[in-house]
């Protein structure tokens, strides 16, 4: 079905003076129109996406990135590229570009993916700590809950930036999401 704008519009007209129009002249209508939609965004989302891909990646090569130490940097809060410039602006909020080699990391997609892997693991780490502490010690429950929710806190609070960068750093490495040159 060859559907274009002249099509379209005489869809339209051509039953104008009709009384109703068929079923299948409003599928066909309805799909001329949809495809139009389609096509004004693709033009809108054109040109954006090239720009996003010269601003990231002025390389654009696809040569392998070592994740491991892209990982030990971004654990350690540094830039997984150069290893320098800082990969935070705030306590969690990443920059859109590396202050020292201006490396494009806007792209990442950490989301709640940090938060998840720190209950993960402060949860495995102070659940049997916990169990092992009121079984062999048997503080009292004030002096017990204090320490664990003190302990509870500091820890996520070590974790999540630190795991945040791990995983920025390791979607960097793997060019997942926009890291990559090529739309994904
Ligand atoms: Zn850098």
């Amino acid at each position: 079905m060859r559907l274009d704008k002249g099509i379209c519009l005489s869809l339209i007209i051509k039953r104008g003076s009709d009384r109703f129009p068929s079923k299948k002249h409003l599928i066909r209508a309805r799909a001329c129109h949809f495809q139009q939609i389609r096509l004004k965004e693709a033009q809108f989302k054109e040109p954006a996406m090239l720009d996003d891909s010269h601003q990231s990646t002025p390389e654009s090569d696809q040569s392998e990135r070592p994740w491991k130490p892209a990982v030990l940097r971004g654990w350690q809060g540094h830039c997984p590229n150069c290893g320098t410039g800082a990969i935070f602006s705030g306590y969690l909020k990443v920059n859109a570009t590396c202050p020292n080699c201006n490396e494009a990391l806007h792209h990442h997609r950490a989301d709640d993916g940090p938060a998840y892997m720190t209950i993960l693991i402060v949860g495995h780490v102070m659940a049997p700590l916990f169990l092992f502490v009121f079984t062999h010690y048997r503080p009292t429950p004030l002096v017990l809950a204090t320490i664990f929710s003190v302990g509870t806190v500091v820890l996520s609070l070590y974790l999540l930036p630190r795991l945040k960068g791990a995983l920025v750093a390791l979607q960097w490495a793997k060019r997942m999401h926009g890291f990559s040159p090529e739309p994904a």
